[in-house]
């Protein structure tokens, strides 16, 4: 969450600036803000978003070549313009960008007000500013130093990056838990918070480690530790074009991501999926292979969306592998003393590979001796390069903030996990292993043929566009995906959703039926088809609006239902990725039928490296 951008070099900052953080803000909205060091110290900020900042620029004197800029999701302080970041210290000599959360700036504030020192936000950043402004003046030392001192003190989150009025060739960032790139152009860098700004400019950037200090001036980089010892940088090539980051004529990047799903899974699945042959080619997965195997229990971890294909996964490897597996909420599992036996296998699901509880989560258990695969969408993220091993999901950046194709990806990689695993255990039949590949390599088309139903579920979108409430039901290798369609509604429509295991329902939810209440049945011929269906009628029974999603030729749903959409036939364990495309579609157009900001939805960021 937050998005952060600077520039220093020969070019321009502000568009440079500007264009970086319209890339970076699906990761927050509530206020955007830039800082430029030109003659002196120019700060412009705005509630609201990117273009908002852009049109109260307008006629403003922004010529510089060094300069900050930062897109907020708030944590501490409403979004207002008073609490937008840059924030200028008490001297006005310096300003700052931050992404994260300073956890003890209560104590250092009260310090700093004891000190004389006063605050214009209540912001957490807007302290530590301070902090290191109270630093660098108390021991007359560099700015540099000044930071290292301030962050030894510091107990949180962050990627920060500072000017100094006083040193207006260089800029200084740090990181911790937050994510931060830095581009090396030719006498000139790019620092963001992910590549999507840098790539048109510079295909070479260095991620910055943990506990890092960054010292920027145009025509060098240097790094150091907390410790002030020099580190080398390490430079990697990006391996992105700038179309992934663009719309491509579509309306939104959401619509733009559900239709790239028959190209991102087939990605995922190239190089490593040979079904003729027979074989899984994970070279990461391989080298624990072993010890995966011979695992008592599995431990998926993740947030949100990820959180439900590690469900649908908790099915598959529990089937194919009979290996128990536990699916946790990051956030609970690492604050929960969870018991880590030495040996246990946690699989780490993440589209931006930075959701700071998920981080926080395994970074416990390898301490204590367990074995971290990434399921990771992001190239060189931290939950990446923390994991032992793993293996990305090869989606292409996701944008829209409600996650739809790395969802896909994620179930192709951990459904070709557990039939390698469950292969090589020998609880997996050669025969239905040889079905489930060769099942799972035509998933693709699939997908395709399904999307040609769009204008079908646009129309349902605006049949049910004014309902309330939605429930979601589904059983099986279903149920994650009722959670999931009702999330996706959640927070692209704002309309009310709760998914549940379509026999739970009897125990609760049942009582909000009546002839208002959409009900959403994720009814395909599997093995709890009968099941579904006995459902269905106890909905119909109390004249709720049932729209289900079935497969061709399923009479009594078609009977029963008052609107059906019809999705390819597949091995079960293999439905959830054709079942969960018709519910994306369904939030996207009842979103875009109420004029909602389906890419932005409100409160909402992408990639929470808050906790
Ligand atoms: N804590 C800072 C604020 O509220 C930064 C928030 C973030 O990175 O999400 O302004």
């Amino acid at each position: 969450m937050c998005g952060i951008v600077a520039y220093i070099g020969p070019r321009e900052a502000y568009p440079v600036i500007l264009k970086g953080l319209k890339r970076l803000e699906y990761r927050g909205y509530d206020s955007a803000g830039v800082a430029l060091l030109n003659s002196g110290l120019k700060v412009f900020k705005k509630k609201g978003k990117v273009a908002e900042l852009e049109e109260n620029t307008i006629g403003k004197d922004l010529h510089a070549h060094i300069g900050i800029g930062h897109t907020r999701w708030a944590t501490h302080g409403e979004p207002n313009d008073r609490n937008a970041h840059p924030h200028s210290s008490n001297s006005g000599k310096l300003a700052m960008i931050h992404n994260g959360i300073i956890e003890n700036y209560a104590q250092l504030k009260q310090e700093l007000v004891r000190k004389g020192y006063h605050f214009k936000s209540d912001t957490d950043t807007e302290v530590l500013l301070n902090f290191i402004e109270d630093i660098k003046i108390n021991n007359k030392c560099p700015l540099e130093e000044a930071v290292r001192i301030a962050l030894k003190r510091i107990v949180g989150a962050y990627v920060i990056v500072l000017i100094d009025q006083d040193n207006p060739d260089t800029l200084i960032a740090a990181r911790k838990g937050s994510p931060l790139v830095i581009g090396i152009g030719k006498n000139e860098h790019f620092l963001a918070s992910d590549a999507s700004p840098i790539i048109e400019y510079t295909k070479e950037v260095v991620y910055v480690n943990d506990y890092e200090i960054a010292i920027i001036k145009a025509d060098e980089l240097i790094l150091k530790n907390l410790g002030n010892e020099r580190q080398t940088p390490f430079i990697t090539k990006l391996d992105m074009e700038l179309a992934a980051i663009e719309k491509g004529g579509y309306d939104h990047f959401m619509l733009k991501e559900i239709f790239e799903q028959p190209t991102t899974i087939y990605d995922c699945l190239r190089g490593r999926l040979d079904a003729e042959n027979g074989t899984i080619t994970m070279s990461g997965i391989q080298k624990y292979a072993d010890q995966i195997v011979n695992a008592h229990r599995i431990v998926m971890v993740a947030c949100g969306t990820s959180w439900h294909a590690g469900l649908v996964a908790e099915y598959i490897f529990e089937e194919l592998c009979r290996i128990n597996v536990e699916v946790e909420y990051a956030s609970e599992f690492r604050y929960r003393n969870p018991v880590i036996n030495k040996g246990d296998v946690i699989i780490a699901i993440s589209q931006s590979g930075e959701t700071a509880d998920t981080l926080v989560a395994i970074e416990n258990a390898k301490s204590k001796g367990a074995i971290i695969l990434g399921v990771v969408n992001v190239v060189g993220s931290s939950i990446a390069r923390v994991s032992n091993a793993g293996a990305y999901t090869h989606a292409g950046p996701e944008i829209g903030v409600a996650s739809t194709k790395a969802f896909t990806a994620q179930l192709a990689v951990l459904t070709m996990i557990a039939l390698k695993i469950g292969y090589e255990k020998g609880t997996l039949p050669h025969d239905r292993y040889m079905q489930l590949a060769r099942e799972l390599e035509a998933i693709p088309e699939k997908v395709t043929a399904l999307l040609q139903q769009h204008e079908h579920i646009k129309q349902l979108a605006e049949k049910y566009r004014d309902a309330r409430d939605f429930l979601y039901l589904g059983r099986g290798y279903n149920f994650p995906v009722a959670l999931e369609g009702a999330l996706k509604l959640k927070e692209i429509s704002y309309i009310h959703a709760e998914g549940y295991p379509a026999a739970e329902m009897k125990h609760g939810p049942i009582a909000l039926v009546d002839e208002t209440l959409p009900v959403v049945f994720i009814a395909t011929k599997d093995s709890y088809h009968e099941k579904v269906i006995s459902n269905m009628q106890e909905i119909k029974a109390r004249k709720g609006k049932v729209i289900a999603v079935i497969n061709e030729g399923d009479e009594q749903s078609i009977k029963l239902a008052d609107d059906v959409i019809i999705v390819p036939e597949a091995d079960e364990i293999l439905l959830p990725m054709l079942s969960v495309i018709p519910l994306q579609l369904l939030a996207y157009y009842i979103g875009v039928s109420k004029e909602l900001d389906v890419d932005k939805p409100r409160n909402l960021a992408k990639s929470v490296t808050v906790e």
